[in-house]
């Protein structure tokens, strides 16, 4: 394992009072080999960019768009002017609330990419594929059509959508059967020499990071309620951190 990653979504949570609380409370393990990135609303990701310099900027979504009449829309070029390392495309939020598309999703990939902001593309089953034993089915889908005009500059985080907020995880075991799985696709689908980060996410905590973080196939976590508190993220910082350094 090279780098570890750590990214904390925080989804439509956030203010400048609570920016500056978490800065109060933060603190990182300096190690070189662990990316922790933040990705809050867009209005903060300036506020937030000063408030932890150590911390590397994240977006939850960009516009398939680089400029244009799209009211309400944020290109993939201007989070690289902000600084962005990272956009996230894809979430299950987005799938299920907002009916982005397989095909909308693989063209906000290749905007993030050619913009030069590095897209965490977010797979994951529903229960009822889990339940009917079709997980692998609908994740490999997934990567097929959204990688299907991607380079290879990107990092994967699975997210079983019935973990996401539940306070259910899926156990290690899940989580790096399906990790491994997705790698020995990626490898056929963007070439076997590349090595594509993989995250988990869904109900990381605390709690089962040492658990996850020790999967060979795992290489980093998407934290979504658990990034609000900097208490907790600093802990999930450290899991990673001590499992870098076994
Ligand atoms: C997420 O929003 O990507 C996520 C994994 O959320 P949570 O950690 O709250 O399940």
């Amino acid at each position: 394992m090279t780098n570890l990653y750590l990214i904390g979504n925080w989804k439509q949570h956030g203010s400048r009072a609570a920016i500056q609380a978490f800065s109060e409370q933060w603190s990182s393990d300096a190690n070189s080999r662990l990316r922790i990135a933040i990705a809050p609303p867009f209005p903060y990701l300036q506020v937030l960019d000063k408030a932890l310099p150590d911390c590397e900027l994240a977006a939850q979504d960009c516009s398939i768009h680089a400029q244009g009449a799209h009211t309400g829309e944020v290109s993939a070029d201007m989070l690289a002017d902000l600084g962005c390392q990272f956009v996230l495309v894809g979430h299950s939020e987005r799938r299920q609330y907002h009916d982005e598309t397989d095909e909308l999703i693989a063209e906000k990939l290749a905007a993030a990419q050619s913009a030069g902001v590095t897209p965490v593309l977010c797979v994951g089953e529903q229960l009822t594929a889990r339940g009917a034993g079709e997980q692998y089915d609908v994740v490999r889908a997934q990567l097929r059509s959204a990688l299907a005009k991607s380079q290879p500059n990107l990092l994967i985080a699975y997210e079983p959508v019935w973990a996401i907020g539940t306070g259910l995880t899926a156990t290690p075991d899940q989580a790096n059967d399906m990790h491994a799985m997705i790698r020995q696709e990626l490898e056929s689908l963007l070439g076997a020499s590349h090595s594509t980060p993989i995250l988990y996410g869904g109900s990381v905590n605390a709690e089962n990071a040492d658990a996850l973080f020790a999967c060979p196939h795992v290489d980093g976590a998407l934290v979504g309620g658990a990034s609000l508190d900097a208490a907790t993220f600093i802990a999930i910082a450290q899991s990673a951190s001590n499992n870098l350094s076994h």
